[in-house]
């Protein structure tokens, strides 16, 4: 379950203030801070961050959530003028196995260009669309429709 600033958590410090963070963009449900370890080469690989303690996206509330994909939306081509980037990508990973690295919710913008090394679209294979549509089935299930 959520708890509010938990003492462990670093990005509560920030929230916080504990610690002085490069901070481009802060309203009362979030922050942005550049990431200290950028993917690729390009500057402005920024995270958004509820100030509150979420550990996953399904705990944050609906406020706040909107809140940062709305803050998502402003920063976005602020990144890309700084950055000059082609591109630009956004992600959540939620749980070490998806590269969850802090247990406090937050997302990645991160700018791209042609050329940067990183990838994101390793081993995708190819389903029948029987699977398709029995996917679909069984995530409407688990929707509870
Ligand atoms: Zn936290």
């Amino acid at each position: 379950m959520a708890e509010q600033h938990s003492t462990e958590c670093i990005f509560c410090k920030f929230a916080k203030k504990e610690i002085e963070i490069a901070a481009p963009y802060e309203d009362e449900h979030l922050f942005a801070m550049i990431d200290i370890n950028p993917a690729g080469m390009l500057v402005g690989h920024t995270l958004v961050i509820p100030k509150k303690h979420y550990n996953t996206i399904e705990e944050i509330d609906d406020a706040t959530l909107k809140a940062i994909i709305l803050a998502i939306k402003k920063l976005v081509p602020a990144i890309q003028k700084i950055s000059e980037a082609e591109g630009i990508n956004i992600i959540q990973n939620n749980g070490k196995v998806a590269g969850q690295a802090i247990m406090h919710a937050h997302f990645h913008i991160i700018p791209r260009k042609h050329g940067d090394g990183i990838r994101f679209e390793e081993n995708r294979r190819k389903i029948h669309p029987m699977e398709q549509l029995e996917t679909a089935k069984r995530i409407k299930e688990a929707l509870g429709k």
